[in-house]
């Protein structure tokens, strides 16, 4: 029995690192399990700060469905689905636009944040301001009654439930106030110790070879302290430690007891780590190189779920049409 509707997306940007599987994909495969899931490949919102440029997009979307499916969601469990298919989120954006205030969209945290890291692109524009009203959209459209959500995601969840109230209260009830699904992400630096990301050349991504990985896992920063092997380390402040938490908890304590005391050399702690993780990553990686021998399960997987999502999408509008009474 399914506990209720929940929807995600992401950007296609390219690949995924283990820091996107970790934050989010990694969660979405057990979920599916339990709840009607909606996962969308968020291509409008690509935009939002990437209109310049839309070059890459159509294989990034190809690249992001690659992600999806080699990370374990299957298209027998849930819809997965592209946004600009569904021209029914469009349509809602623009009508959630007419009635929320600007003040709503100017407070969100994340507004002001990125407009300050990102000075070197204009995205002083009416798409970028209004993109939580769009991410409102994409979650109503669905009536979803649940968003799986990292903590920083919260005040956007906030202001779609604030839209939906303020819809309901004018037009009458129609949409559910969707409830956060609190994702308790496993937290992993970059292979140089600064935050995974893209940008800094740091990621290890799920399109990595095993030997790829070996390779990054042997390069990464330990604790800068330790010269020798037998120098009493601080795993706390060692990227490879925080690897360890997540591919190989069972070890922790030996781990952290012979590295403070001096007893193991980070080559051989390197070594482990790297095992561990080929083990987990392998399967994703060969999965990957199943469909890329057969690219078109690729557009079939996302015309059925494009498919369910409209259903769903166009069944809401008819609803939101008739309490606007804009239904002639
Ligand atoms: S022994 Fe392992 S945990 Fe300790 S500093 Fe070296 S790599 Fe890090």
């Amino acid at each position: 029995m399914s506990k209720g509707k929940i929807l995600s997306g992401m950007r296609p940007t390219g690949a995924l690192h283990l820091g996107n599987y970790f934050g989010a994909l990694e969660n979405w495969v057990k979920l599916q399990n339990e709840y009607e899931c909606f996962f969308f490949i968020a291509d409008w919102h690509a935009l939002t700060t990437g209109y310049e440029d839309t070059s890459n997009i159509k294989e990034n979307i190809d690249e992001l469905v690659i992600s999806y499916l080699s990370a374990g969601l299957d298209p027998e469990k849930c819809n997965m689905f592209l946004q600009s298919s569904i021209k029914e989120h469009a349509e809602l954006h623009l009508l959630f636009s007419m009635s929320t205030p600007l003040s709503w969209l100017f407070r969100c945290p994340t507004y002001k944040d990125q407009l300050a890291q990102m000075k070197d692109k204009n995205i002083t524009t009416y798409g970028f301001l209004g993109y939580p009203n769009l991410q409102a959209a994409d979650i109503l459209v669905y009536k979803a009654n649940f968003v799986p959500v990292g903590e920083d995601q919260v005040p956007h969840l906030e202001l779609t439930r604030e839209v939906a109230r303020r819809f309901n209260y004018l037009y009458g009830e129609t949409f559910p106030e969707p409830q956060p699904i609190l994702t308790k992400a496993k937290v992993l630096p970059g292979t140089d110790g600064r935050k995974m990301s893209k940008s800094y050349g740091n990621t290890i991504s799920l399109a990595d070879s095993p030997d790829t990985v070996r390779k990054k896992v042997s390069s990464m920063i330990t604790d800068p302290a330790r010269i020798r092997k037998d120098d009493q380390g601080h795993p706390d402040v060692c990227g490879v430690y925080a690897f360890h938490k997540v591919f190989n908890e069972a070890e922790l304590p030996e781990i952290e007891t012979q590295c403070k005391g001096g007893k193991i050399g980070c080559v051989q702690c390197k070594r482990n780590l790297a095992d561990k993780m080929v083990n987990y990553l392998e399967p994703i990686y060969e999965k990957r190189q199943e469909i890329l021998k057969k690219p078109s399960i690729i557009r079939e997987v996302i015309e059925k779920g494009n498919e369910a999502a409209k259903k769903v999408a166009s069944g809401t509008m008819e609803d939101v049409r008739k309490a606007m009474k804009i239904d002639w």
